[in-house]
């Protein structure tokens, strides 16, 4: 088109709206996550300021394979319910297990040791023998996306699994981890970081649907292969002490993206006032970093 005739359709444009137009953008607002962005930030500023702003990529790749396989896994294993009609059943785990593997190969995405990868197999084996039949057809949705959007930014979450019975709702996260032990500062800190982000998904699922769900289950995968195993944890949303504690952290949200920000903008990224030594020692910026040189 003739620039010409840009700038006379900006004036017709501009008279219909009744006022000038201008260069005038307002301010963007950025998205942010409680796993990606806040929980990151809160554990150490400039671990996330190097990896989210400054591109670094994290050189563990077993982590990642294990978290990833576990959830794709879980996410096929939905769909052939959804469209096949039948829980697959342990035997015909390892099948898929190789074809969910197959396609993470093509990204790059590897187990460090085949000891990994028949753990994860045994993990869902189990999965699917003392689960299957009975949580995969009360899935309403997997990967279930929610937004919100807030005066000063948008906040953005997925849910693993959205469960419904009796007309009761329950979201799911599955951890491809131990059970953390809340009798150590390390694994209380854990577990206080996940219920952060299980009350985060309970506000966002709130506010789409008018209502919390009546719970949020933890599945902490490595558990079902343990003797005396304790996989599932879970918060209570009817009860008002939790609803009070949601509350709470939505305004503690706020603040912390309002920390990000400062630091976005100055190009600051402190250091954590406290931090556990075994985050620090799994981290790739820790070998000229004060803080764990002085947790040494
Ligand atoms: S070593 Fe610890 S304190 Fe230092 S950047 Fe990494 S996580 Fe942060």
């Amino acid at each position: 088109m003739r620039p010409e005739k840009i700038v006379e359709g900006l004036e017709r444009f501009s008279k219909r709206l009744g006022k000038k137009l201008t260069l005038n953008k307002g301010k963007v607002k950025e998205r942010y996550t409680i796993t990606g962005d806040i929980i990151s930030y809160s554990i150490c500023p400039r671990q996330y300021g190097l990896y989210r702003f400054y591109g670094f990529s994290p050189s563990n790749p077993t982590q990642e394979w294990y978290g990833s396989v576990i959830h794709r896994f879980l996410k096929r294993a939905h769909t052939i319910y959804r469209i096949k009609g039948r829980v697959i059943s342990p035997d015909e785990v390892e099948e898929i297990f190789r074809k969910v593997e197959t396609s993470m190969e093509a990204e790059g995405i590897r187990p460090t040791s085949p000891k990994v990868r028949e753990k994860v197999i045994s993990i869902l084996k189990e999965f699917c023998r003392l689960y299957g039949e009975e949580f995969i057809p009360k899935i309403v949705e997997a990967e279930l996306r929610l937004v919100k959007e807030l005066s000063e930014f948008i906040l953005y979450g997925i849910v693993d699994a959205l469960k419904e019975e009796n007309e009761n709702f329950e979201i799911w996260d599955y951890k491809g981890m131990d059970r953390p032990d809340p009798s150590t500062p390390y694994g209380k800190r854990k577990l206080d970081i996940y219920e952060k982000q299980m009350f985060v998904y309970g506000y966002l699922f709130k506010e789409k649907n008018g209502s919390y769900p009546k719970k949020a289950v933890l599945l902490f995968m490595n558990e079902l292969v343990k003797e005396n195993g304790s996989p599932l944890y879970a918060i209570d949303f009817t009860e008002e002490e939790t609803i009070k504690k949601v509350e709470r952290f939505i305004e503690e949200f706020s603040e912390i993206v309002k920390k990000i920000e400062k630091s976005k903008e100055s190009g600051k990224w402190e250091l954590p006032k406290e931090i556990d030594k075994k985050t620090c020692s799994q981290c790739d910026f820790r070998f000229d970093c004060e803080k764990f040189s002085s947790l040494r």
